[in-house]
């Protein structure tokens, strides 16, 4: 830039400045600056994200490497980066936002955050179930890039997976004073209660979280892994987490985490009915996106082979492009080889989330 800026400086018949006055000439280095930021901007994309794993620095280094498009990046937690989003309006920078649950998803589409976009490279990737509905336009608002499933584990020398092979046996009176589990309104939760409406209805839903409220032996607090801490502790007998959060202990170099690890089973409920509650982590194009070829470009590579691998053996989490490979140990050791994940639609478990919220108010969950 600096090279083509001398060069038209010194021609006057490219750049009169010795003629212009110097509130002309300013106008025009302006001008300039601008066609050039917008030139620049071609190999720029802005990312808002609250993926929270180290491990994810590969998967946009190695976008860069392929297509010579720079990264910028703003890592904040959801709620922040929506909230971020609305203070911008129209002037946010942003490109792409990556959030991680469907239950943000849907609220940052619902709130007009998101610009929906039409790929057929995603649209052929990604199952219709682990995506947005189409908006309007037939474009889709956010797709689902990776899943993750909720799943139960249980102390080891006090129960067996029979227990709990199912999440409304979470609300049965013999386990009073046995649960742990972080707060309801967090939106994995929320997902989860959101998911068992669909399939239990919500009056059956409201009943099961009043029989979890009564089995809580604790108030819930922390995180997923505290959870799993917890049960390893002795505090609670068994406890609701994501797996990463195992999987990622049981991978851990540090002997504490692994120790953690070890005593606790896992067990993938519903196996015989509708199947464990997946949630999805996604990406979608700002609604103000400057850079938009380049945000649906970083898309559909999250789809592609490679990427759908790094999630799964970076933060062991399932790839959602059919069809993708990949191999990870310690998936494969918490669920044996495989297991059956719900099918029912990841926005519409999005959409419960308020309806949610006013069950757990009723019945006090915190
Ligand atoms: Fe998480």
């Amino acid at each position: 830039m600096i090279r083509i800026w001398i060069k038209l400086a010194a021609s006057p018949t490219h750049f009169p400045v010795t003629t212009m006055t110097l509130s002309q000439s300013l106008v025009s280095i302006a001008c300039f600056l601008a066609v050039s930021t917008t030139m620049a901007q071609d190999k720029v994309l802005n990312i808002y994200s609250a993926r929270h794993y180290p491990t994810d620095e590969a998967l946009y280094s190695d976008f860069t490497k392929a297509t010579g498009i720079k990264i910028n990046r703003v890592d904040a937690d959801d709620a922040g980066i929506l909230a971020r989003l609305k203070a911008e309006g129209a002037a946010s920078p942003a490109d792409v936002i990556l959030l991680v649950d469907a239950a943000r998803l849907w609220r940052a589409e619902i709130d007009g955050l998101f610009l929906p976009v039409k790929s057929k490279v995603l649209d052929d990737a990604i199952p219709a179930t682990l995506r947005a509905k189409p908006a309007d336009n037939g474009g889709t608002a956010w797709f689902g890039l990776s899943t993750r499933a909720r799943v139960v584990v249980f102390d080891k020398l006090k129960f067996k997976k029979s227990d709990f092979d199912s999440y409304e046996k979470l609300a049965a009176p013999q386990f009073k004073g046995q649960l742990c589990i972080r707060s309801g309104s967090h939106p994995y939760n929320l997902s989860l209660f959101g998911a068992m409406t669909e399939h239990l209805g919500a009056e059956k839903t409201e009943a099961w979280l009043k029989g979890m409220v009564g089995n809580m032996a604790r108030s819930p607090k922390g995180g997923d892994t505290d959870q799993i801490k917890g049960v390893a502790s002795g505090e609670c007998g068994v406890a609701v987490t994501n797996t990463y959060y195992l999987a990622r202990m049981m991978r851990s170099s540090n002997p504490a985490d692994k120790a953690v690890a070890e005593k606790v089973g896992v067990v993938f409920p519903n196996q015989s009915s509708w199947g464990t509650h997946v949630n999805v982590a996604g990406g979608a194009v700002a609604r103000h996106a400057k850079n938009t070829d380049n945000a649906v470009k970083f898309l559909e590579y999250l789809a592609s082979p490679s990427a759908q691998n790094h999630f799964a053996n970076g933060n062991n989490e399932w790839p959602v492009a059919k069809g993708v490979s990949f191999d990870n140990p310690a998936l494969k050791a918490i669920t044996g080889g495989s297991f059956k994940s719900e099918l029912i639609p990841i926005s519409a478990v999005g959409m419960n989330q308020i309806k949610v919220q006013q069950m757990l108010d009723r019945v006090g969950f915190k």
